[in-house]
């Protein structure tokens, strides 16, 4: 090798190094080659540059060893950088020498291939450009939620994943077996949040949520990724601001950051750096459903949770995010309140995502009347003990506080215009599968 400092494709094909050596290297993306020539493009974790391989060039067996790599063989080359209009980015490499790390098998991905049988190669399929670009927003999202917690002077907080009560409804929960007991995998983190606010006052999580969820959605994982935030002294408003800022910020650090993985998902940034500084409204549930009767003729009765086609269908009037409060109380769960204003409501919301994406973030303020939470537990066959941990936070020193949860995949999904949220984490859990 001539040099072993390493240059990232993406910087080569910036053009500063153009009439210079530089050495890359990464994984065989094409090849194609005639008799003394081969025509090489070469990926890595930064993108793509194509590589002409002479015969005369460099040492003959690098050249039959070259010639001979199959696509996904991993390969060390260097070469001089010249510029080429008709090469994809305007630069190729010329090599020079060319080391084959490892020659692949025939890769199973070819084209046109199934999503059951991608699925099955995942840990192949990751390499796509596609899915390289959507991991690489994600890793942006999650980031950027960090940084805007802790900005706002917000503490990180880890709350157990094996956990002895249900959160979100019995229905979805994973059983785990833990030694002669059993146990639950974490539905949300927000039971213990509640404990950790008496403590931190404002505190944030990502972490990894569990939900059985038997029916087969484009927006349902079994395993999936929330960013969830609690805090003391803080009301239903204060939350949904936060909410609508958050989202803002985190849009705003993508369309700053990946401007090229955006290109390559096809997603247009102006519509993305818009919604990044735009307006977010705030309507109620029953003000939802007035939108549904007029606008599209739909009747909803007042008391029944939103479905996917009424949440799609509202959003159609609307091309920002639209936070929804005040749901029926009757179908939210045991620890929302009702708003003293309008008893047979809850104080709490759901922001919708436009272009179909659906909910993407749920939220409360969190009741602090023990008995009311009691009832409603018992309605739904719940062991009051369970909760006497939970009720304690109300009997020593309780204030009004609140939260919500946002779906990773659902943010990313939306922002990378994905038609399904498993093109949004690496190993997707789902009904029908957990492999590999
Ligand atoms: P949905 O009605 O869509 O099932 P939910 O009301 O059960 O959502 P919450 O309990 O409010 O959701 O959870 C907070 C957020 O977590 C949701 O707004 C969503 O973004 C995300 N989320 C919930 N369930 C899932 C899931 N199974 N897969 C991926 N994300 C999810
Ligand atoms: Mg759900």
């Amino acid at each position: 090798m001539v040099s072993t400092s390493w240059r990232r494709i993406k910087e080569v094909l910036a053009g500063i190094s153009a009439g210079t050596i530089v050495s890359v290297r990464g994984w065989v993306y094409r090849t194609r080659s005639s008799g003394n020539i081969v025509f090489m493009t070469l990926r890595d974790a930064s993108g793509v540059i194509q590589v002409t391989i002479k015969k005369g060039n460099l040492p003959d067996p690098q050249f039959e060893a070259a010639k001979t790599a199959l696509i996904e063989s991993s390969v060390e080359l260097s070469g001089e950088v010249k510029e080429d209009p008709r090469a994809p980015g305007g630069y190729e490499i010329l090599a020079r020498s060319v080391q084959v790390v490892n020659f692949a098998e025939p890769f199973p991905i070819t084209k046109d291939q199934s999503p059951e049988f991608l699925l099955d190669q995942r840990h192949l399929w990751l390499r796509s450009r596609k899915l390289t670009a959507a991991l690489k927003i994600r890793s942006t999202v999650v980031g950027a939620i960090h940084q805007f917690f802790r900005d706002r002077g917000f503490y990180e907080f880890d709350a157990p994943v094996l956990q002895p009560n249900q959160c979100e409804g019995g229905s979805t929960l994973f059983e785990v077996k833990y030694y002669q007991d059993k146990t639950y995998l974490s539905q949300s983190w927000q039971l213990y949040a509640e404990a950790g606010v008496f403590a931190l006052e404002k505190i944030y999580n990502v972490g990894p949520t569990f939900r059985a969820e038997k029916s087969k959605t484009s927006r349902h994982l079994s395993e999936f990724w929330m960013a969830e935030m609690e805090a003391a002294w803080m009301d239903l408003h204060d939350i949904t601001e936060i909410a609508k800022d958050e989202v803002r910020f985190v849009i705003g650090q993508v369309v700053e950051k990946n401007p090229d993985d955006l290109a390559v998902l096809e997603r247009d940034i102006e519509t993305l750096r818009k919604l990044s500084k735009a307006k977010y409204p705030t309507i109620t549930y029953t003000e939802a459903l007035e939108v549904l009767r007029t606008k599209a003729g739909m009747e909803v009765d007042w008391g029944k949770d939103l479905r996917t086609v009424e949440e799609d269908t509202i959003m159609k009037f609307f091309e920002t995010p639209v936070v929804v409060t005040n749901y029926p109380l009757e179908i939210m769960a045991f620890y929302k309140p009702p708003d003293p204003k309008d008893p047979k409501t809850a104080l709490c919301f759901d922001m919708l995502a436009p272009e179909a994406y659906g909910e993407i973030i749920g939220g409360s303020q969190r009741s602090t009347d023990i008995a009311q939470m009691s009832e409603r537990l018992r309605q739904m066959g719940e062991k009051i003990e369970n909760y006497q941990w939970y009720f304690d936070l109300r009997r020593y020193g309780s204030v009004p506080h609140a939260g919500y949860g946002l779906g990773v995949e659902r943010l990313v999904a939306w922002i990378c215009h994905a038609e399904n949220i498993k093109d949004t984490i690496p190993f997707p859990r789902t009904l029908l599968r957990f492999r590999p």
